[in-house]
């Protein structure tokens, strides 16, 4: 996929499904791809060159970096110091800030807490010893969670007792973890947010997500029934977290509901599973955005264009005949071999309506296994 001088040149750090759609929504607009990644056949590879090497592979990183316009990342576990090397040869966007807050979770709270946002109590367990203080200040039920590098679910366990706490500290590996308050949510939403170059920002309608073992299983989006304060409460928390890391790019943010009130979850710095639904659902998708966001483009527009629901393809993918002969129903696969827990594809299900989305979304569950 070589280009003619003045190509633009898109670098992605991470070739997962990501970095596939963010291929697939940039192709028709002239962009080219470069991805690195370590992996044999990354998803990516089908819409752009791939470099195969680890992120702390400096010849990797070099060949990488030559030429591109831009970099981003579609993996928010790029270690820094990767991070910090590319920015030194290309612009990095979103730059390693948002990358430093939003992989470590204890700093990820304090940056949220000192913004004044609202999100769950939450202690630092740095040794056995700082068990009960932690549980005193949370709460019991609670939730511990790796400090690093956990994701869809992996990494945390919920605890009952501070004996419970004891024992799951140690079964998570005696590493840094937070303990976090249990919140009983009355439902889980995200918002997805762009912030141009220009400071602009546009967001999508709250999304409604449900999640099994950790794992994001269906999103519906607009969320039922949610108020335009319920809205604006969320696009404020975004447009804080946004200002503070003078942020470029998509944005996610996971949020619970809970008596009227948003808690935050956690920052993804990137696009998100929670917003797939945009690709088809949206007037420009969250990918087409990232990609507006980082090259100084118009930002496009973030309305829904009816009513979504994506139900993520995990472990097993159904025939797709059975998922292709349901209208409305649109099928994306990402080239990855089936593993369990492994999120291989999602079907997006559009509808005019809330009845009709039922009905069609019924017909696709009724193909998909959900646990
Ligand atoms: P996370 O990896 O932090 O996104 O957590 C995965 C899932 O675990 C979330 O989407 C929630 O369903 C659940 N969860 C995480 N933290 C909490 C919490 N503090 N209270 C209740 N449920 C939680």
């Amino acid at each position: 996929m070589s280009g003619g001088a003045g190509a633009i040149r898109v670098g992605v750090l991470g070739g997962g499904q990501l970095g596939r759609m963010l291929g697939l929504a940039g192709v028709p607009l002239g962009i080219q791809f470069r991805f690195l990644d370590a992996s044999e056949a990354p998803p990516a590879g089908a819409v752009g060159d791939v470099i195969h090497g680890s992120f702390d592979d400096e010849a990797a990183l070099d060949r990488f970096c030559a030429g591109l316009t831009v970099a981003t990342y579609e993996f928010e576990n790029v270690p820094l110091t990767t991070a910090r090397r590319v920015a030194a040869r290309v612009p990095l966007i979103p730059s390693e800030r948002p990358l430093g807050v939003a992989q470590d979770r204890w700093t990820e709270k304090c940056f949220l807490r000192e913004l004044g946002v609202t999100l769950p109590e939450f202690a630092l367990i740095a040794r056995a010893e700082d068990v009960p203080a932690a549980i005193a200040r949370t709460g019991l039920p609670a939730i511990l969670k790796t400090r690093r590098l956990g994701y869809d679910g992996k990494g945390q366990a919920r605890v009952d007792t501070i004996d419970d706490a004891q024992r799951a500290w140690a079964s998570l590996g005696g590493a840094e973890a937070t303990a976090e308050q249990f919140i009983r949510f009355d439902r889980e939403l995200s918002i997805i947010a762009v912030r141009g170059r220009s400071a602009e920002s546009r967001f999508y309608p709250l999304v409604h997500n449900r999640h099994e073992g950790g794992i994001l299983r269906v999103s519906r989006a607009p969320a039922p029934d949610h108020s335009p304060a319920l809205q604006s409460a969320a696009e404020s928390i975004a447009c804080r977290v946004m200002d503070a890391l003078d942020y470029i790019g998509v944005l996610a943010i996971e949020l619970f509901e809970a008596g009227g009130r948003l808690l935050v979850n956690e920052l993804a710095p990137r696009v998100h599973n929670s917003g797939h639904w945009t690709i088809e659902g949206a007037e420009c998708s969250q990918f087409e955005n990232h990609l507006r966001a980082l090259l100084d483009w118009p930002l496009g527009s973030t309305t829904a264009r009816g009513h979504c629901q994506m139900i993520n393809l995990i472990g097993e993918v159904p025939p797709a005949e059975a998922l292709l002969a349901i209208p409305g129903a649109r099928l994306h696969l990402y080239g990855k071999a089936p593993r369990s827990g492994r999120k291989l594809g999602h079907v997006t299900v559009l509808a005019e309506n809330a009845d009709q989305l039922a009905a069609r979304g019924e017909l696709v569950r009724a193909n998909v296994r959900l646990s």
